[in-house]
């Protein structure tokens, strides 16, 4: 039967259920989040669903991130956790019905379909524009505290036995119990871990001939992959290239960089015009851990992802509703038996994906004909098999949530 899943992300609390004396309204908010950005607005969201004070602190100007170009594939989990925020229904997002996973230059192929996991899409595709407008309008009609063109310098912890951090901006100092890092970069300090792939995104958006029926396609090269995902009536291109190539692609005239993109594709779908190009470079980064004293990471600032499997948003939105569980009902959200807890419960989910992403890469980005036998060989396998394949559809659909 085809219907909406029951969602595993469920309801808030009524209020008054979470003993939360930090009230919001004029109440005290004592976490305080740097960076407005998409991560940073949900977890505020996430917060006040609790009944915990937040405020953002924003370097930029407010509605920034609604000019954000890139397009996201969402998750099922993804859709359930914006719609506990109340904002999926503001979001213009169209449906994947299927996943269509294929490498150039070799056998072997799979497509996942909804229908075979008895839901109405795997997934979906919005702009990352539209989903940080609707998190900002959802804020404002709650009346959470949003600085903008505050930039955060530094964040120091106070003497022993006050409990709480201080912020410091051109502003002044301001005490805060949990500072929530939402600044979309991993800093290169001794928590780091970083790898680069020597691969840059380059982004845009293509029309074709005929309609792409809402399925997406997942093109493993060995230049890098290949991922276009149905947005309207357009695919969404992300297509990954090595370093040295990326100056002459994105700036090919249209006409030229239409004829590389269906070289790169094939003949499964034939392309007729491209938007103009955007260009990302692409690396592993992560901290060993999302937490420390007083603080957690949330969003890039904790792991910057390869787009490859479209991850980086869809955990970043598990962690906030994970955090706003944990945390949003105590009298000291930045108490470090919470935050422990949190990254306890986060770290399957979150070592999994990081994982995942950076072993697709690893095992797909290359030429050597043993493994793009043995990949063949995988592609068909999870075609040929059921249960293996709706454990990859599950676990792209909701993370490690998925049973
Ligand atoms: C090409 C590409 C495709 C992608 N596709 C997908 C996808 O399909 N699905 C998916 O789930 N994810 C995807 N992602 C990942 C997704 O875009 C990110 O996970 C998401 O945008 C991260 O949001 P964020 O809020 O953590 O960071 P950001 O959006 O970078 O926001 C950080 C904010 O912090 C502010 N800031 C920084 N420093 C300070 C300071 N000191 N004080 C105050 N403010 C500060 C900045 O001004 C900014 O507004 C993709 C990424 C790329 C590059």
């Amino acid at each position: 039967m085809i219907g909406e899943p029951a969602s595993k992300y469920g309801p808030p609390p009524a209020r008054g259920e979470t003993g939360n004396s930090a009230s919001t309204g004029d109440g005290p908010r004592h976490v305080a989040i740097v960076g407005g950005g998409p991560v940073g607005m949900a977890l505020a969201l996430a917060l006040e669903l609790h009944g915990a004070g937040a405020q953002i602190f924003e370097a930029r100007e407010r509605g920034a991130a609604r000019s954000d170009q890139r397009i996201l594939a969402l998750s099922q989990g993804s859709r359930q956790i914006l719609d506990w925020l109340g904002v999926w229904h503001r979001i213009a997002a169209t449906p994947i019905a299927a996943i269509h996973v294929s490498q150039q230059g070799g056998l072997g192929r799979t497509r996942l379909k909804a229908e075979d996991e008895g839901v109405e899409a795997l997934g979906y595709v919005a702009t990352a524009a539209s989903v940080a407008a609707a998190l900002d309008d959802a804020l404002a009609g709650k009346r959470i505290p949003f600085h903008e063109h505050v930039r955060v310098d530094r964040v120091d912890q106070k003497p022993a036995g006050t409990e709480s951090m201080s912020l410091f901006t051109a502003n002044g100092e301001l005490p805060a119990r949990l500072v929530v890092f939402a600044e979309g970069r991993v800093e290169a300090d001794a928590e780091a871990v970083t790898h680069d792939y020597g691969q840059h995104a380059v982004i845009c958006t293509v029309t074709t001939e005929k309609p792409h029926g809402n399925v997406a396609f997942e093109r493993f090269t060995a230049q890098g992959p290949l991922a276009l995902l149905p947005h309207g009536r357009a695919l969404a291109v992300v297509y990954t290239c090595p370093d040295d190539e990326v100056a002459a692609l994105s700036t090919l005239d249209d006409a030229s960089f239409l004829v590389r993109l269906q070289a790169h594709f094939g003949a499964r779908m034939e392309f007729l015009s491209a938007s103009p190009r955007q260009v990302f470079p692409l690396r592993l980064r992560y901290r060993k851990s999302p937490v420390g004293n007083r603080a957690v990471w949330l969003g890039n600032a904790a792991q910057t992802l390869h787009p490859v499997a479209g991850q980086g948003f869809n955990l970043a939105l598990r962690d906030v509703w994970e955090l706003s569980r944990c945390v949003g009902d105590a009298q000291d959200p930045g108490a470090a038996a919470l935050l422990a807890r949190y990254a306890g419960r986060r770290r399957a989910d979150r070592m999994g994906v990081i994982g995942f992403t950076d072993s697709l890469i690893r095992l797909f980005s290359n030429d050597n004909p043993a493994l793009r036998h043995g990949r063949g060989l995988g592609l068909l396998a999870l075609d040929l098999l059921p249960p293996l394949k709706s454990f990859v559809a599950k676990r792209m659909m909701y993370g490690a949530r998925a049973w």
